[in-house]
This record gives C-alpha cells, structure tokens and sequence, in this order.
C-alpha cells in the first residue's frame, strides 16, 4: 500500500526533470520538445511544480545536435547533453538521470511513442506517494511478429530474474529522487535500465498506455540489435542461463550413465551392438553441448571482462546548461 505522503509543499515548489534520449530525431524532436513545453506549461498552471528537461544527443548523425542546441538556446527550460559519439538509449538515460536535479524525474522517448499528455498523471501518483510509476504498454504498436515473439520471450525471463512482471513494461518512468539515488549508486557498466528500477524496489504504481506508433524517422533498432539487447540484458541480470546449463549437463549425464549401464549389461551378456551410429549420435550432442556451454560462459566472461576494464559508460562532448557551455 502506497503511505499517502504530500510532497507538494506550499513553500517548497517541487522539480520535476524530463529526460530525453535523442538519436537522429531530427524530423521529430523540434515538435516533440513543443509538445513537451505545452505538456509542462498546463501541468505548472494548476500543479506548482517547476521543470527542467534534459536533452541528451546520443551522438546523432543528423542535425538533431543543432536543433537541440537551438532549442536550449532560445528556451531556458531546456538543457542539452551531447555525447561524444553514439553510446546507446541506455547510456543516455543514465546520462540524463547523472545530470538531474529534479526531486523526480521522467524518462520519455522522442519519437511520440509515449504519450506525453500521461506526465500529468505519473506526476498526481508521485504526489500521493509513490516512488516509481511505471507506464505499462497496453499493446506494442508498429512490431513485427518475430519482435513480439522475442519481446515476450525476453519478458518473461527478466520478469522471473527481477521477481516483477515485465509484460509491456517500458522505459517511460517517473522515479523519485530516492530511486534515482539508489540507481546511480550502482557501479556496474552493463546496465539495464527497467531491470535496475523493478530491481530497487521501492512503492511502485503504474498506468496504461497504448504505444503510438512512431511520428517520423526511423526505429533504430534493427533485429539483430534488439538480439544483441536482449542476451546483454539477460547476462546482465541473471546467472539463470549458467544454471541452465549445469541442469542440461547433469541431465546429459544421467542419460549418459544410463547407457553406459545398457552397454555394459549387453557387453557382459554377449550381446553387444556394433553402435557406429549411436557413438557418433552421442559424441555430435556431448561435443555441441559442451561448445554451447563454453559458449555461454564466454558471454559472462567478456562481461565481467568489461566490466573490470571500468570505462566509462558514456562521455560527454558538451552540456548546455542555460548559456554557459562545460565540457
Ligand atoms: N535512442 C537513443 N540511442 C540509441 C537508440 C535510440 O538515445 O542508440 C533513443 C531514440 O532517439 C528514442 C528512444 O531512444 O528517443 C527509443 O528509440 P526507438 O524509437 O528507436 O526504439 P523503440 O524502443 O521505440 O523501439
Ligand atoms: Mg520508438
């Protein structure tokens, strides 16, 4: 049960931050950051609640940098974080939620796939207590049969790595600033943002909403990408697959050990097979399970391998933050 704490205050205005991940969003961006000032200016004029939002280029080929310049420019209400070069969406939340300052923030997609007229609402449930509101995707527009396959696949075992359903959940989020100060404490490299939030804990509500198919531009995320997403996020959070593995070689084990008993029971009575076939068949599965073994344990190893190396996740070329540049 949420506890019904009032964080508005009628001396202490709260801050809400919005972060932006942007990546070649030049056909969208300028309209999205006006749908957003729209979205802001209606929430402050019966909410006292201040805004920043944060702008972060995840090294964009096209001209989104120059735009999401010309915006920060020319709106105080905007900050811009522009990387070095292309480090990923998650790389860029994390930028945007190292940067914050809001007593909350809130992750959007640029593309109008999440509905930014729900902020009112994520914010009324921060106000009555809730730490994490969580939009739920009521269905996934514009995915391919393949990628929703994959999707619940995917889903589902991170919803019994993390012990919270992950069916429709999205990175359109509200944190608290006690969630976002439990997130930024974790030191690993390889992250995975709705992982890391179901993980936390903390008073959780959620609201639904229907995904928009994208405005204009491209997905960027291309099959294989969204392949490559998943095992990293999987070894990222779960040994599950190490354990499979364990469970597979005990059971090949026993089946082994079974037939070695019949080979030996036949051997000793005088009748043994000649079996050219089954040897072949057996030492084919023995040798493909032990590749696929070492497989495995090679994509935790090349994580851990990363992980030791402690480089950074993103690096920023420039942050705008009102009319003074810093690198
Ligand atoms: N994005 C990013 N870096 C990337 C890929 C995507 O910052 O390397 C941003 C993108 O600009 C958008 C959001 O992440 O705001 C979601 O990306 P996209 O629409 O391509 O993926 P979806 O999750 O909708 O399939
Ligand atoms: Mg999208």
């Amino acid at each position: 049960m949420i506890n019904q704490r009032m964080r508005v205050n009628e001396n202490t205005m709260s801050k809400v931050t919005l972060i932006v991940p942007v990546f070649n969003e030049a056909d969208v961006i300028a309209d999205f950051c006006a749908e957003l000032t729209n979205v802001t200016n209606k929430i402050s004029v019966k909410n006292p609640i201040f805004f920043e939002i944060l702008l972060v280029d995840d090294g964009s080929s096209d001209n989104s940098a120059e735009i999401i310049q010309k915006m920060t420019k020319d709106d105080a209400l905007f900050t811009g974080i522009y990387f070095s070069r292309n480090f990923g969406k998650e790389a860029a939340m994390l930028a945007g939620i190292e940067h914050a300052t809001g007593d909350a923030v809130i992750v959007i997609d640029a593309d109008f796939q999440h509905p930014a007229e729900l902020i009112s609402d994520m914010i009324n449930k921060w106000q009555e207590g809730s730490h994490v509101v969580d939009a739920v995707k009521r269905k996934r527009a514009q995915s391919s049969f393949l990628n929703t396959i994959m999707a619940s696949a995917f889903n589902h075992i991170m919803s019994v790595s993390t012990g919270r359903d992950m069916a429709g959940a999205s990175d359109f989020k509200l944190l608290d600033r006690q969630v976002i100060d439990a997130i930024k404490a974790m030191p690993e490299k390889n992250r995975f943002f709705r992982g890391l939030v179901a993980w936390v804990g903390f008073d959780v509500s959620q609201i639904v909403f229907d995904t928009q198919p994208r405005r204009a531009g491209e997905k960027k995320w291309p099959f294989r990408s969204l392949l490559n997403y998943a095992i990293n996020n999987i070894v990222a959070f779960t040994s599950l697959p190490l354990k499979i593995m364990g469970l597979v070689g005990f059971v090949l084990a026993l089946g082994g050990g079974g037939l070695l008993l019949q080979t030996m029971v036949r051997y000793f009575s005088g009748h043994a097979v000649e079996g050219f076939t089954t040897v072949i068949a057996i030492q084919l599965i023995t040798g493909g399970f032990i590749l696929i073994a070492i497989g495995v344990i090679s994509l935790y190893l090349s994580k851990i391998y990363n992980e030791i190396k402690g480089r950074p996740i993103y690096i920023t070329k420039k942050i705008k933050i009102d009319d003074s540049d810093s690198v």
